[in-house]
């Protein structure tokens, strides 16, 4: 949206008193980010009476009409599927036509496809780093997901508009490419002659992109993921051992009503396959609880599989009952259906028991040397903060650098040594390679 919107002459910034249009981006996932997406626009209506405000993404696009009517702080309201077409929705806010717009699913993708798309003129994301979508939308149906209906079926971009997006994020300094799509292991499978080869193939056109960037890949559906792409990883130091899978649950019951095929044994066969491979690898899940099914016994199947898995980094969520998917009105014997208090007791001993494992499979860090990506200092200490290759952004935790000199700048990686773990950070010194 920003570069098509500065391709149109509007200048962006991040200094929400000088804009004249504040676009608030919104998610609809769950009730949780429905509600803080609703704030943010009361927030930033008290803050700002006078400003006009658009109103965009996945909340606007599940419900367009009922905000159109019920949320008069809004001056537009603008869907995700053609983001492109904000320009002519910014006309019709600053022209006081309060607009809504909604594209549907073959609107998305000439918005997603469409010839002389503009690139983008920065970065983004974070210091030295960016998120490069390769694919929207999603073609599996896990029955509790909203997705598909938010952002439909799955729409793989070309490799070609993947490829030209990246040279240029590698060209302007990025030191990290992240690749998102609701499922990357399927990406490719809604377009087999254009983007033959799948995943592995964008992957190796990446590759084959000059520059000293880290390649990490983000949310592969663990029934989809292709173990060929392990030669991949072995291969290329650029492409970071960080595997983004979240299983969701592990009894297989749980899983068949959640619309997915896995359970404990092949799950743990697949970290085991990944492991032995590469021996440095991390892996990220999350696990969804209280689904309707989830009794005692299949919970305790859960925090076994837990135990067994050692999984590096661990999101738990409670189950958010959510309208229009197949989840919401299934129907389970009382003793399988989990009430509030329980859900989140849930959460807690998921979480409680995952802090061990986490502190425990990051102890084998320390005395190693790990690059970090330095993402900010610390004002007046010599410290600084960053990730290493184990630390996805914003999700997983950190590394502290104390250098004795000025620390490294945002932006920058360096080679450092780590001392010692403190609590889920690492901290650490910079130690240049030797000569
Ligand atoms: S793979 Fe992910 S985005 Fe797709 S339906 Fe399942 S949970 Fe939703």
């Amino acid at each position: 949206m920003i570069a098509a919107l500065e391709e149109a002459g509007w200048r962006y910034t991040p200094e929400l008193s000088s804009a004249d249009l504040l676009i608030i981006n919104t998610c609809a996932f769950i009730v949780p980010a429905k509600e803080e997406s609703i704030n943010a626009v009361m927030q930033m209506r008290r803050l700002y009476p006078s400003k006009r405000i658009l109103l965009a993404g996945c909340l606007s696009q599940r419900y367009a009409s009922v905000l159109s009517s019920e949320l008069p702080e809004v001056d537009g309201i603008f869907g995700n599927r053609s983001p492109r077409r904000v320009v002519e929705l910014v006309d019709g806010v600053m022209a006081g036509k309060r607009p809504v717009l909604v594209p549907g699913g073959s609107e998305r993708e000439a918005g997603t496809r469409g010839a002389g798309q503009p690139l983008r003129g920065r970065l983004l994301s974070f210091p030295g780093s960016a998120y490069l979508k390769i694919a929207e939308g999603c073609a599996n149906r896990c029955t509790f997901c909203a997705i598909p209906l938010i952002r439909g079926d799955l729409a793989s971009r070309p490799i070609a508009e993947i490829e030209a997006e990246a040279a240029e994020l590698a060209a302007g300094g990025a030191r990290e490419i992240v690749l998102v799509a609701q499922d990357s292991a399927s990406y490719g499978s809604d377009r087999p002659g254009e983007n033959g080869g799948g995943l592995g193939n964008l992957l190796e056109r990446l590759l084959a992109i000059e520059g000293d960037f880290w390649l990490r890949l983000l949310y592969f559906h663990p029934d989809r993921f292709d173990l060929r792409l392990l030669d991949l990883f072995t291969s290329e130091p650029r492409l970071l051992p960080y595997f983004d899978l979240p299983f969701q649950h592990a009894a297989a019951s749980v899983l068949r009503r959640m619309g997915r095929k896995g359970a404990s044994e092949p799950y743990l066969e697949l970290i085991a396959a990944i492991r032995s491979r590469l021996p440095a690898a991390v892996i990220r899940s999350t696990f969804l609880v209280g689904f309707p099914g989830e009794g005692e016994e299949e919970f305790a199947q859960l925090l076994r599989f837990q135990q067994r898995a050692e999984i590096d980094w661990l999101g738990v969520f409670p189950y958010s009952r959510e309208e229009g998917t197949p989840a919401y009105r299934m129907k389970v014997p009382a003793e399988k259906r989990a009430r509030r208090a329980e859900l989140l007791r849930r959460v807690a001993a998921v979480e409680e028991a995952q802090l061990p494992i986490t502190e425990r499979r990051l102890n084998r860090f320390v005395g190693k040397r790990l690059d970090v990506l330095v993402e900010e200092r610390i004002s007046g200490e010599p410290l600084a903060i960053g990730r290493a290759y184990l630390h996805a952004p914003e999700v997983d935790g950190s590394v502290v650098v104390r250098s004795e000199g000025e620390p490294p700048a945002p932006g920058e990686r360096v080679s450092c040594e780590i001392l010692r773990r403190n609590g889920i950070d690492l901290e650490a010194i910079p130690r240049p390679l030797g000569p």
